[in-house]
């Protein structure tokens, strides 16, 4: 055995942020990364977190937890439905076997999906839904008759997942395709959509030329390769985690008619857009497009557990019952968890009801606020979608920097590269809102300043 290097586990007694260090791997750091911030309490939309340095902080939680937690922590019906279900029992297989949540969840989000989707697939996580939907487009082809159309059409700039094939999806940089070549299967990239706004969350705003022009690029590269391709993935109108950019929903309109031009199975990935984040329920609608698939995850359990959804139209699901096989070729351990499913059921009722309000306070106090900070220097472009809002910078600042500061204005942030963004809990009164885009104001004013000196 090697001798333990300068990452080596630390003795207990030690903070708990000492003791990860060297021990545990987070996303995309090194094992002696910057120490993490450790978590001691999550009420409402706050935080309480010990710095690494060993003070306490309270913060608004600017993320949402990468994104889910719209409910906020310690939901109080949330609460009860995970409690209720541990009380029945908290996991079963789902292979040859049902329960009550997941019956009631599939026909809920089937009940608040376009009419279209028929058929729920649950998987433990977005990542794995995309690898459902791949495959999904795979057997669709063969079952036609089609066995040598096994690629997928995307976009560049766009974000899909971890797993290996979702990876395949996602930008060929951002996703290390070099790094993972061989592994990571070669799909066919276009250009990302040009890029797109709406200020007042109506009209769109775009050069109008440059939409036209990709979409007669997509067309011909798309219609150069059919014999090949299978399907056509895409974030709707929101590339997340590939940079936060928007796009026009004409561009989601001429995919979804190219898809039914030459036969693919259209899939959104509404992982990060769905339940109400952009302003519409579902990210699709701004195009008023109806996919074949839809994969939904994060708000779907309010972000109190791992599960996705991946919804299949009626006419995809007769296809692969017809077809030799019968079955969708997968079947995960923890598929349909009834926990997980019991507290989504919970959150998409809550949701139902609440995001349009919630999502309309959201946007009106990031787009009151977030437009101060394109006046300076350092800022490439400022955009407020739903309940989204993002700074861009030209250059990537230092990120826990800008961590810091925003914790000095009471928010927690998570900046990545270029970007300094926020995903607020949609239970954010407006005060908290304010404070959250004020807070990135500061950061950004401080970034402004430090370049400055
Ligand atoms: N698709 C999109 C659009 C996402 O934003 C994410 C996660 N950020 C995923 C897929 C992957 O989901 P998960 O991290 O749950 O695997």
């Amino acid at each position: 055995m090697p001798e333990p290097g300068p990452v080596g586990n630390m003795p207990s007694g030690e903070s708990l942020a000492a003791r990860d260090r060297g021990l545990l791997w987070h996303p995309y750091a090194a094992l002696d990364g910057p120490a993490p911030y450790t978590v001691e309490a999550a009420e409402g939309v706050t935080l309480t977190l010990v710095s690494p340095e060993g003070e306490r902080i309270e913060a608004i939680d600017g993320m949402a937890s990468w994104w889910c937690a719209v409910h906020g922590y310690r939901n109080p019906e949330l609460d009860r439905a995970v409690v209720d279900q541990v009380t029945e029992f908290s996991h079963v297989m789902f292979g040859g076997l049902t329960h009550r949540p997941a019956v009631e969840l599939a026909e809920l989000l089937v009940e608040v999906t376009p009419p279209e989707l028929q058929h729920v697939f649950f998987a433990d996580s977005g990542s794995v839904s995309v690898e459902v939907a791949l495959k999904l487009a795979v057997q669709y082809q063969a079952a036609r008759g089609r066995p040598e159309r096994r690629r997928i059409l995307t976009v560049r700039g766009g974000y899909h997942g971890d797993t290996t094939g979702a990876m395949s999806v996602c930008d060929p940089e951002g996703g290390m395709h070099a790094e993972f070549s061989g592994l990571v299967a070669e799909q066919l990239f276009v250009a990302p959509p040009p890029a797109a706004t709406t200020p007042d969350g109506t009209v769109w705003h775009a050069d109008e030329g440059s939409v036209t022009q990709w979409i007669e690029d997509v067309r011909a590269t798309a219609r150069k390769h059919r014999g090949e391709l299978a399907g056509i993935i895409v974030e709707p109108v929101l590339q997340g985690a590939g940079g936060m950019r928007t796009y026009h929903p004409t561009c989601l309109r001429a995919l979804r008619d190219l898809a039914d031009e030459l036969d693919l199975v259209f899939i959104v990935d509404e992982i990060a857009t769905g339940f109400g984040r952009t302003g519409k329920w579902f990210a699709s609608e701004w195009a008023d497009v109806v996919p074949d698939v839809m994969c939904v995850g994060k708000a779907l359990t309010g972000g109190y557990m791992t599960l996705a959804a991946v919804l299949v139209s009626a006419v995809v699901g007769e296809v692969i019952t017809a077809s030799e096989q019968r079955a969708l070729m997968h079947g995960p351990t923890f598929m349909g968890n009834p926990l997980a499913c019991a507290v989504a059921l919970q959150s998409v009722r809550m949701l139902r009801e609440t995001w349009s309000e919630d999502v309309a306070r959201l946007s009106a106090a990031l787009s009151e606020i977030l437009p101060v900070a394109a006046e300076l220097s350092v800022v490439k472009d400022v955009r407020v979608i739903g309940g989204v809002g993002v700074v861009e910078f030209h250059e990537a600042p230092d990120p826990a920097a800008l961590t810091r500061t925003a914790l000095e204005q009471g928010v927690w942030f998570r900046p990545f590269g270029t970007l300094l963004y926020t995903m607020p809990p949609y239970v954010c009164t407006d005060e908290e809102v304010r404070t959250i885009s004020y807070a990135l104001l500061r950061a950004a004013q401080h970034v402004e300043l430090q370049a400055g000196s």
